[in-house]
């Protein structure tokens, strides 16, 4: 139907009726109306007009209008705040100027004002307040460092989401903002209804897919016919590369195609005319369903994906794939503005698909002085593009074997630390007196308190985990390509491997996602179904291949999975079939490695010698695991599986349930604490597993080691109040009573800058000049007791995983020299007497500092020749800190590490000196 012609008064008349009046009595106003903001704009304006408003109260009836009022406004802004940068507080000024126009019934604040309030920000407040002008360094998404990401993900991550779907969402979200330069919330919000399947016909004449996502893009909401649209095709390689294969596992998985209801039936579909595409319609129904939708445990929920949740799920996967700066969405959209540019797309295309209105800010914000290789052009030479990849890739740096928990004596020192356990006391005390609260107002602030205190625990614990990384990642300039460097803390990272085997998808994609393989080839086809089945997977519980249920049953008893208790159906079917397989055979013991039952005690014997025989096959980790309420891993004991002398069977015991596991490792832990009563105290303690190789000087010491690399998680964390000798620890089980001072050093450090072995003889025995310290009457000749951990002395050590390490030690002779030889804790011991007469200040503040027990002032010419960096502190700040040793016979110091900022990377650390005196 036409639209019918109406006169001007037709329309007026119109109008009357659908109930405007007329002007007089239609309630109209003058006030401008503004561009509605979003709401996180909203909030930051918010926030200014709060702080105006307090302001206001302290100065009546004062109004920004003029200079005075709005540098002292802001002034006192500055000055209330604390690690301010200018740039933040350029924003915070423009988030007022925004917020103040907002504001009813006032005016838009004069130019002259708001322009010099920047100037007054940059200029005297700048130097009055000592604000930083350090902007963050812009990060780039490299295609070296989206590999590694990639890589994480879908091989090694120990992260679970709620739902695997949100690792197809995340892995098409992730595509799609380096293909696209979307920013994080762009494809967010995107509708069925704003994206287009279809079938193109490529260079080579073949069918191929292809989807035409439309971004929510900045700016251009007002727009929406102008937001930028992306062509994204199949013609990818290797798969994990391929945007099409999530985006279409995503449609398939949700039944989403009016005509098409398989794979099959859409590869099928033949190349169109050369030119055309063949759309591929969605249902009707699917019209305003979001596209990227939010996983819950059953799955798809039908609302769109938060931009925060992923956003913090995309900053969490590059902490723990071992990057320290947070990779956002824009680290890969930069990356891809700049290749474009590289490409030499003419301006408006470029603009286009970066999403810009402004040249001047694209040009400003993503241009990138690495592109140029100002060395080739000068000689005519060909520009070399991977290397000036690799430098805009330097803004990331990645460790790939960065800790990811504290080290097991690193948290027990804080559990002791005065103002964590004073935190906890306090949580608890929260907890008790909720308990008695009815107030509704009451409640909701020790609510809030108590969330508070955590936080708090949690922030302190961050701390001192980036300090530790800080440590870790003192020297590791060399092979950066071995991906088999260790953890120290190895639970996490050895996840994945444990669990794979109970999780046939994604054991299947770690490898098969990989391939350079076209999307419709075989391989890529089962890769496209295993997408889509993580999408729709609704898998509670994992059953081993041994103990898999029949049509819902078990297959043993025929008893109703749905009629076992949550939780315990696998160990319903593994009891079920251990106790039948007993009854005929007499023996049954399931080997949960191999996932095989044998049936003879014979058999088992020689079963359990081959995997011992077979070093590979052990374990390294030993903590029974369970993997969706299925036994991923069964417990064994490193101290029987390394013992030659007992029987085979004794050695590979397994042990499927926590609790007869724990009881029996503490037995050994408490056998050896027992050991070294006696009085023979320079004994040592092997680490039980052979392919370790450290020993320790205490039980507790080993009991660390074995926490942190064997999974041997015993040890409790709860903040307790104090170390007393002989008081016995609540929480944690048999410490022994070697076990009140620190005497295992967790610095990971080699000393091989400090060859020169003069450079550990104090300088008054060097020089002959006398200082504080007594000349000593006689050398004191250093039992090997003395030093902390104990290491084998050859000079290479293979590590556990067979690797070779490079381990240096310092062993200091009678006479002060030293010598040099294999460990990772390298360190120089000296007697007590030999640091007699130097100042050891207890600092009692410090006590429970993760590094030592004890803080010492020592002046720097204890070693002469140590050379500080560029740019390091001047000597006599440099710090040290003194460990005393288990037996009190001697002692190691060690000098604090120093942060140096550096100009042309921002913050870097300077390669760590760590000297033992
Ligand atoms: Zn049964
Ligand atoms: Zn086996
Ligand atoms: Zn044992
Ligand atoms: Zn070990």
């Amino acid at each position: 139907m036409g639209q019918i012609k109406k006169s001007s008064a037709d329309r007026i008349a119109a109008a009357r009726a659908k109930g405007v009046p007329i002007l007089e009595e239609s309630g109209a106003t003058d006030e401008p109306i503004l561009r509605k903001v979003e709401k996180g704009t909203k909030k930051n304006y918010d926030m200014m007009m709060d702080f105006w408003d307090a302001y206001e109260i302290t100065e009546p009836g004062s109004k920004p209008y003029n200079l005075k009022t709005s540098k002292h406004f802001m002034e006192t802004y500055i000055a209330g705040s604390e690690g301010l940068s200018v740039w933040t507080v350029y924003q915070k000024w423009s988030d007022f100027l925004a917020g103040w126009q907002r504001r009813p019934g006032e005016r838009q604040i004069p130019s002259v004002v708001s322009r010099s309030i920047y100037n007054f920000i940059l200029g005297p407040m700048q130097v009055k307040y000592n604000l930083s002008m350090e902007r963050r360094e812009k990060v780039y998404l490299t295609v070296a460092h989206f590999n590694i990401l990639m890589e994480h993900r879908w091989q090694k991550d120990w992260y679970q989401p709620k739902h695997l779907g949100t690792l197809v969402n995340d892995h098409a979200l992730d595509l799609s903002s380096i293909y696209t330069s979307a920013r994080l919330s762009e494809f967010l919000e995107m509708r069925y209804e704003d994206l287009e399947f279809g079938i193109l016909r490529n260079k080579k004449g073949q069918a191929t897919l292809g989807v035409i996502p439309t971004r929510n893009a900045k700016g251009f909401v007002k727009n929406p016919s102008r937001r930028p649209k992306h062509g994204l095709y199949e013609d990818m390689e290797p798969l994990f590369a391929n945007p099409l294969l999530p985006f279409f596992a995503i449609a398939i998985a949700n039944n989403a195609f009016r005509h098409y209801d398989s794979l099959e039936s859409i590869f099928d579909i033949p190349a169109p005319r050369r030119g055309t595409v063949k759309i591929l319609k969605f249902k009707k129904s699917f019209k305003n369903v979001p596209f990227f939708q939010r996983m819950s445990r059953d799955g798809p929920t039908g609302e769109p994906e938060k931009a925060t949740s992923y956003h913090r799920r995309k900053v969490a996967l590059g902490h723990r794939a071992g990057y320290i700066v947070n990779i956002t969405t824009h680290a890969g959209r930069r990356e891809v503005i700049v290749k474009v540019a590289e490409d030499g797309y003419e301006e408006t295309a470029s603009m286009k698909f970066s999403g810009h209105s402004d040249p001047d800010v694209r040009r400003e914000a993503y241009a990138s002085s690495l592109l140029v290789d100002g060395q080739s052009s000068y000689w005519n030479k060909e520009r070399d593009g991977d290397i000036m990849d690799s430098f805009r890739g330097m803004s990331l740096q990645w460790h790939p074997s960065m800790i990811h928990s504290l080290p097991a004596k690193v948290q027990d020192d804080l559990r002791h630390r005065p103002d964590f356990v004073e935190r906890h006391e306090e949580i608890k005390s929260l907890g008790e007196r909720l308990k008695g609260l009815t107030a509704e107002a009451e409640v909701k602030e020790a609510k809030k308190r108590q969330q508070e205190l955590r936080w708090k625990q949690r922030q302190a614990m961050s701390e001192e985990l980036s300090k530790w990384r800080d440590i870790q990642q003192g020297d590791r300039d060399t092979d950066l390509e071995d991906t088999d460097l260790e953890d120290n803390v190895a639970s996490r990272p050895a996840f994945f491997n444990r669990i794979r085997h109970l999780n046939p998808l994604r054991d299947k994609l770690a490898s098969s996602l990989f391939k350079n393989e076209r999307l419709r080839s075989p391989a890529g086809i089962e890769v496209l179904r295993d997408m889509i089945a993580l999408y729709k997977e609704d898998v509670q519980v994992a059953y081993r291949p041994s103990s898999c249920p029949k049509n819902g049953c078990c297959p043993v008893c025929s008893k109703g999975m749905d009629q076992i208790k949550c939780g315990e159906e696998w160990d319903h079917i593994f009891r079920c079939r251990a106790k039948t397989l007993k009854q005929k055979y007499g023996f049954a013991e399931l080997c949960f490695q191999c996932d095989a039952w044998v049936t003879s005690k014979a058999k088992w014997r020689t079963h359990c010698q081959t995997h011992l025989d077979d070093i590979a096959t052990l374990p390294f980790l030993f903590n029974p695991l369970r993997f969706r309420k299925t036994l991923a891993a069964a417990g064994q004991c490193p101290f029987c599986i390394f013992n030659s002398a007992l029987d085979p069977e004794t050695r590979f015991k397994q042990f499927p349930y926590a609790q007869p596991w724990k009881e029996h490792i503490n037995k050994h832990f408490t056998c050896l604490e027992q050991s070294c009563r006696g009085p023979d105290e320079s004994k040592t303690f092997q680490c039980p597993d052979t392919r370790c190789g450290l020993s320790f000087d205490s039980v507790r010491g080993l009991r660390y080691h074995c926490h942190d690399s064997q999974g041997i998680d015993l040890i409790k964390f709860t903040p307790l109040k104090s170390r007393t000798r002989g008081k016995k620890r609540a929480i944690e089980a048999n410490r022994g009573p070697k076990s009140e001072e620190s005497d295992i050093c967790f610095v990971n450090e080699t000393v091989e800058t400090l060859s020169s072995r003069d450079r550990f003889i104090p300088k008054d025995e060097v020089g002959g000049k006398s200082r504080r310290r007594r000349p000593r009457k006689h050398p004191t000749p250093i039992s090997k007791a003395g030093s902390g951990v104990k290491m084998p002395l050859s000079p290479t050590v293979h590590g556990k995983r067979g690797r070779k390490k490079k381990r240096i030690l310092y062993t200091a002779s009678p006479a002060g020299s030293s010598s040099r030889s294999a460990s990772s804790q390298s360190r120089i011991t000296l007697s007590s007497t030999e640091l007699e007469g130097y100042e050891f200040r207890q600092d009692c503040n410090d006590e429970t500092t993760s590094l030592s027990s004890c803080s010492a002032s020592i002046h720097h010419d204890a070693s002469p020749d140590l050379k500080l960096g560029d740019g390091a502190g001047s000597e006599s700040e440099s710090e040290y800190e003194l460990v005393e040793s288990a037996n009190h016979e001697s002692y190691w110091v060690s000098r604090k590490r120093k942060r140096v900022t550096t100009p042309a990377q921002g913050v870097a650390t300077r390669p760590e000196l760590v000297i033992y005196v």
